[in-house]
This record gives C-alpha cells, structure tokens and sequence, in this order.
C-alpha cells in the first residue's frame, strides 16, 4: 500500500488532507514524495517557527536527545527550568505549568481559573466566558470553551460552565457578566480557526475594566498567536494589556509537541502539588527545542515579521479578487471572492501550500521565511485569486 491507501485504511478517519505525502524539506521549502518543492506558508498550522530542518533547532534537538529524552516529572531537569525562566523573564508572567498541546494547556488554564475562584469568590463562581467563533481546541472542555456549534454537535452534553459572548461587541460581554458567577474570561487575541479576526482595542479594554470591576481573571489563549507569530511575543502585547493566564502552543518548540501555561501573579499559587499533572510534561527534549526557539525570537526577528505582514497586507489588499485581508503579523486570512477552497487547490497546483480558516484563505508561514519566498508565494497566490 501506498502512504495515502494506507493512512486511509488505518489511521482514523478525523482529517480532510491535501493530496500531499510531504516527506523533507528545507526552511520554508517542503518536498513530496514526487520530489515536486512547495513555498510552505503553513509550517505545520504555526508549528514550524523556523521551518523544517532548521540546522540550529536540529542542533538544541539532538543534543538534549543524546543526553536524556524523558525522566518524567518526579525528579528535577534543567530545559524545563530553563525555558519557564525564559518564559516568565518575556513576559513578566511568575509561573509555568507545561504540558504536550493547546487543549491541554487550556484545560489547565480553565483549571486554574476554577481553583482561583473557589478560593477567592466561592465554589459556584465558575463561569468562563468565551467569544463566539473561538476555537480552544478538541477536548469535551475545551469544546465547551469553543464558541462554534458545528464543533459541538453530537459530543454533548459538554462540561458545564461556559457562556459565549459576542466578539468585539461591548454590551454583549457587560451583559455575560453581569448574568454569571464568573471565574475568567477567555479570549484568542486574533480568532485563528474563526477565520483570522483580530479583536479591537476598545474590546479588549473593556474585558480588563469589567474583570478589575467584577474580580475575575483574564486569559489569553495565544496557542495559535503566540512566539513570535503577531509581530510581538505575545498578541497581547500588541494592545497594552497584561493577562492573569496565557495558554501557548503550536510554535512553542517549533515542531515538537508542547503546552505551556503562564500563571501571573494572582493565580501563582494556585496549584499546589498533587491538583494538576502531566507525564510528558516539560519533557526534556521539548523544552530543549523551545528555548531555542524562544531565544532567537528577539526585536530584530520581530520587526521582519512585521515588515514581511505589511508586505503581503500592501500586495493582496485591492488585487482582483481579493476582498480583503485580515489578520496580524504573519497569522494572516485572505477573503477572495472565488471559493478558498479553489484558490488553496490553486496555489498548490503551483508549488505553494496555504491553509483555510472558515471562508478564507489562511497564511502562517515559518518566522523567519526569506523574502524572496514569500514574495513568489504572494505572486501565486494573487494569480490564483485572480
Ligand atoms: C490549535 C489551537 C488550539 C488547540 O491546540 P491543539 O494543540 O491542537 O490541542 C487551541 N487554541 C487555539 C487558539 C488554537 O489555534
């Protein structure tokens, strides 16, 4: 059997797939099975931080490898150590709870929301308000958090405990909170899964007003936005604000599976040993894999994420066929008046692989993808719009 006979034969049947067995690569550029080369402005749905095969992530990869590749969390490791300083150095956030994906880290960033309102508020101040068209992820919890119905159907009845309000919709929020009990509320800065919507300043601000008001946290699940991917480390820092809890993912360690929790200073203590765990956690050869990618996250690679975004945003906006662009830094949707399906089955045609969200086209390239890649990627892209 071929790879695609049997992936279809023998692994469960939960994903649409592009006709693609991408089998190496090199930086922003994958390989298929074919030898047929794709500009990749995917990187593995914001994984792959650095693209593939990055020959310093490789580096911090086997090393750790080489040394010690799990010891579990009974006795003390130094990636682990080194990262969540690294981590709470960033972003002034006090402690880091890690674990292996974004629904994992946001269960326990729900978690610790509970237990900080049990302790602070009572035991039936549970309720975390989320925005509709959120996506928090694919467990019964975190599908409860997502404010998408078509991800709920059939899997009910979900955990209880969670309300949806309107995005970027001021008096929808006020009137969530005042008719709940509520622990925090959670929130993407840039709905990824949405379709690439960035939440306003004014909406934001608002959030922060009525937590200080109403004494409840706020949590910012950056799984999608966060390392690097808005322009700043975290999207949050794009509006001024600073969170309670800040959930990440996807990018952390730029190819490797990881979860990170970022407690700040109300909820610091709220875990005491034995309420939260994870066998994997702040495994070794991940955390090795992350420092490294958070290290080489500095201003300069930052402000080319923004150059590269202001290019694409200036390219595409007004080209025929492009109804808009959204999005931030390089976590960018495209809205084109063809089907996006057409245009993403276009541009692969043509040696470039992008992603969807909802009804748009969807870019989330490496970080630190070459110019001239991106601008070639770009050129396909607006033809295939066309
Ligand atoms: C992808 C994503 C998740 C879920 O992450 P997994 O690693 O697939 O569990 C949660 N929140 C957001 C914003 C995401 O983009």
């Amino acid at each position: 059997m071929d790879t695609k006979t049997k992936t279809n034969t023998y692994i469960a049947n939960t994903y649409g797939r592009f006709d693609v067995v991408a089998v190496g690569g090199h930086g922003s550029v994958i390989v298929d099975e074919a030898g047929k080369e794709y500009i990749d402005l995917g990187s593995g749905i914001a994984v792959n931080s650095f693209g593939v095969a990055d020959p310093v992530w490789l580096a911090a990869v086997t090393e750790q490898a080489s040394k010690i590749q799990h010891s579990s969390n009974l006795y003390y490791t130094k990636p682990g150590a080194d990262l969540a300083e690294a981590l709470c150095a960033r972003t002034g956030m006090k402690k880091v709870f890690f674990s292996n994906s974004g629904a994992e880290a946001n269960e326990c960033a729900i978690k610790a929301a509970r237990k900080w309102a049990a302790d602070n508020k009572g035991a039936d101040c549970y309720t975390i308000i989320t925005l509709e068209n959120s996506f928090h992820g694919r467990t019964i919890t975190t599908l409860a958090a997502t404010g998408q119905d078509v991800f709920h159907k059939d899997f009910t009845p979900l955990t209880e405990g969670f309300v949806t309000a309107k995005a970027n919709d001021k008096d929808s929020i006020r009137e969530a909170v005042a008719a709940n009990k509520v622990a925090a509320v959670m929130m993407e800065a840039v709905q990824g899964e949405g379709g690439v919507v960035p939440l306003e300043k004014e909406f934001i601000d608002e959030v922060f007003r009525l937590a200080e008001e109403n004494n409840f946290l706020v949590i910012f699940d950056e799984v999608q936005t966060g390392n690097g991917r808005s322009g700043k480390f975290f999207a949050y820092e794009n509006f001024g604000v600073t969170p309670d809890i800040v959930s990440t993912a996807k990018g952390l360690a730029g190819g490797l599976p990881i979860g990170a929790t970022l407690l700040g200073e109300k909820v610091k203590d709220t875990f005491t040993p034995g309420l939260h765990g994870s066998t994997f956690g702040a495994n070794p050869v991940c955390c090795a894999a992350a420092l490294s990618v958070v290290s080489r996250i500095d201003e300069k690679l930052l402000s080319e994420v923004r150059e590269k975004s202001d290019y694409v945003f200036n390219t595409l906006a007004g080209k025929p066929g492009i109804e808009g662009v959204t999005g931030m830094g390089l976590m960018i949707g495209i809205k084109t008046s063809k089907d996006a399906s057409e245009v993403v089955a276009k541009c692969q045609e043509n040696g470039v692989l992008v992603l969807k969200a909802k009804d748009k086209v969807r870019l989330l390239p490496a970080l630190n993808i070459p110019f001239d890649l991106l601008k070639k990627a770009v050129d396909v892209i607006a033809e295939a719009a066309k």
